[in-house]
């Protein structure tokens, strides 16, 4: 036998959010071709990627970084590889071009 299906009744309601934040069990950036590389020393931590991606994939880390020109910040940006879906526009809109997008390698 199948799986039940669910009656008309039973269904919830269409676009309701029955489960507010479950958005982060789906791991929604798995078939990008391109990644964020982010440029920790020519990035000036303005977090205008962060601001501007769709996904959230942007993270803010309170991870201290001193640049090859000794500029020192406490803080850093990375990339969720499981929520970017590779659409490139933290690059685009970064002022000093600090993200380059690169392949993602496949293991
Ligand atoms: S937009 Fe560019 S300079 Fe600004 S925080 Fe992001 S990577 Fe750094
Ligand atoms: S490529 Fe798109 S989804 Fe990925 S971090 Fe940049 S803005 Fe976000």
């Amino acid at each position: 036998m199948g799986e039940k299906l669910l009656s008309c009744k039973e269904m919830p309601i269409g676009g309701v959010i029955v489960n507010p934040g479950n958005s982060l069990e789906y791991k929604t950036g798995d078939w990008k071709v391109l990644i964020p590389k982010i440029n920790q020393d020519t990035c000036i931590r303005c977090r205008i990627c962060w601001y501007v991606c769709p996904d959230n994939a942007i993270k803010e880390l309170d991870r201290e970084y001193i640049t090859n020109k000794g500029r020192k910040y406490k803080i850093s940006y990375d990339v969720d590889a499981d929520f970017c879906k590779g659409c490139g526009m933290c690059a685009q809109e970064c002022p000093v071009k600090a993200i380059e997008m690169v392949p993602v390698e496949v293991e």
